[in-house]
């Protein structure tokens, strides 16, 4: 198959004016702690910029933040969970509250939107998109789910009665990434909430400014000043107080791998409080030579990887596909995959935006010449902007070796690598061949095959597809659990709120 080359990224100096070049414009910049429903300066002093990745250019200058800040939070949150305003609510009343705080993010989704877009990238739609249809779609399903979290009662013993009670666990620690600000934070947000707890949320350092609008739309929405806290600054700083402190109940993170071991030590080693961890992916798209609409199928794995320009956990990056074919797939991938044109992402019509920052791109530069060095075949070489804004194409790689790090490690980015498979044994042993255990995909049209592989295939998320469409919410309020290095513990869905809570046997005895 001969090599594609990508179309170029867009020269910064070329960007068309948009109503949203204008609004950003006109931003006031304020990233500093969220606390007590007041914004108070960190504790340090050094900073650090937070960069506009489609130009390189500093929005704003942030403080690294400081354990102090974090010691604050966690006082204010503690004092509100003990006064009971939000805890001692009645499940009921708190999804009201909740079901206002998603119309406020709907009806604010253009400011949510606007500052994702610009500290991390996202073109400006999909950030729209994630505001008002994941974040407050999530929103409403643990509102709805609030009031019915409940547990089971034991058989009567002569005079003893024993019953289950969700409890909150008291003040959460949540730490998010900068893949999907707005959406990753309110994944924590809505089920801590919902189950009564009160919170300090970290977000990225990337991109802190959403949270922080979030943590203010909450307050509007009804939720009491002090019972949601926001503390921008670094990982180790900022995040590390956090995961490591004696007075916080639990630890929810997402992010890498390497980070969420990180931060399971740390809280481990402080006061031994739980963790939610959903960290890296490397999922795969398993093709067997029995789907009728491999259009179809090169649609989804098109989709699957290049969404967020490649930034997602359970992006599909490893095509696992049938000898019989591959070709006619991957060229269908390489045509699809060739119309994705990095473009300016304060453009509505753009749909790929750049990476999310110079350390990113230079990541993903590392594992596209390394796995160029190791010998995988590029049949779709896409391009990177080395300075100006973090534009890389897409990369489509064949002939990829297992041992390989394009193959085995977590890229977040525009690459997908393919290798074939015979035998039913053989795909899924390819599939399940990485150290992770997000999601993975099937698609046959033998359902017996499809039972086999929902089965054996080692992931928390397995979906199995003939060539038929997906009804887009299907699964929604179904909750799943990382496995392997991808991390444990349920975040959506009912189990979310269970999660967020803990369960308490109430033995009663005697006359
Ligand atoms: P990425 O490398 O893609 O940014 P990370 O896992 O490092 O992913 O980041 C996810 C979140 O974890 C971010 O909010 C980040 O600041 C935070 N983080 C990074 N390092 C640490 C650390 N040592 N302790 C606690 N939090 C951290």
């Amino acid at each position: 198959m001969s090599v594609v080359t990508a179309s170029r990224a867009p020269s910064s100096g070329a960007q068309a004016s948009s109503r949203w070049h204008r609004a950003a414009s006109q931003i006031k910049w304020r990233v500093e702690p969220f606390i007590g429903g007041s914004y108070r300066p960190s504790k340090a002093t050094e900073t650090f910029e937070d960069i506009d990745p489609a130009t390189e250019a500093a929005l704003c200058q942030v403080a690294v933040g400081d354990a102090a800040d974090v010691d604050e939070a966690v006082r204010v949150a503690r004092q509100r969970f003990v006064d009971g305003c939000w805890s001692e609510l009645s499940p009921a009343k708190r999804a009201q509250v909740l079901l206002k705080f998603a119309d406020l993010i709907a009806q604010h989704k253009d400011e949510l939107a606007l500052l994702d877009t610009l500290e991390m990238g996202k073109p400006i739609q999909a950030a729209v998109y994630d505001a008002e249809v994941y974040a407050t779609k999530l929103v409403r399903t643990c509102a709805g789910f609030a009031d019915k979290v409940v547990g089971v009662s034991g058989p009567r013993v002569g005079d003893t009665f024993s019953f289950n009670a969700y409890e909150p666990r008291g003040v959460v620690g949540a730490i998010t990434p900068w893949n999907f600000p707005v959406y990753v934070a309110v994944i924590k947000i809505a089920p801590a909430l919902a189950a009564g707890n009160t919170l300090v949320l970290k977000p990225s350092e990337l991109s802190p400014s959403s949270a922080l609008r979030l943590a203010e739309l909450a307050i509007e929405a009804g939720v009491p000043e002090g019972v949601f806290n926001v503390v921008p600054g670094l990982g180790p700083t900022v995040g590390g107080a956090l995961a490591s402190h004696p007075d916080v109940n639990l630890i929810s993170f997402t992010g890498s791998t390497t980070t969420g071991r990180k931060i399971m030590a740390m809280a481990g080693s402080s006061n031994g409080k739980p963790v939610l961890l959903e960290m890296g992916g490397k999922s795969p798209q398993v093709v067997f030579d029995d789907v009728e609409n491999l259009d179809r199928v090169a649609d989804a794995a098109v989709l699957s990887v290049l969404w967020n320009q490649g930034q997602v956990c359970s992006a599909h990056t490893r095509l696992v596909v049938h000898e019989n074919v591959k070709d006619a797939l991957v060229e269908r991938i390489i045509d699809r995959a060739t119309k994705h044109r990095p473009g300016d992402p304060l453009l509505d019509e753009t749909t790929f935006g750049p990476l999310a920052s110079p350390t990113q791109r230079d990541r993903v530069k590392r594992y596209i010449d390394q796995g160029l060095k190791d010998g995988a075949n590029p049949v779709l070489l896409g391009e990177i902007q080395e300075n100006g804004g973090c534009y890389v194409s897409p990369y489509v790689f064949d002939r990829v070796d297992e041992r390989m790090s394009i193959w085995q490690e977590e890229i977040f980015g525009p690459v997908l690598c393919a290798h074939t498979f015979r035998t039913d044994e053989e795909a899924i042993a390819l599939a399940n061949g990485t150290e992770y255990g997000l999601v993975a995909t099937a698609w046959t049209r033998d359902m017996g095959r499809g039972k086999r592989l929902a089965h054996r295939l080692k992931a928390g998320y397995v979906l199995i597809r003939t060539s038929g469409e997906e009804a887009p919410e299907s699964g929604y309020p179904v909750s799943s659990e990382p496995q392997k290095a991808s991390g444990f513990g349920s975040e959506r869905g009912l189990r979310g709120i269970e999660s967020y809570s803990t369960l308490k046997a109430v033995v009663m005895s005697g006359s």
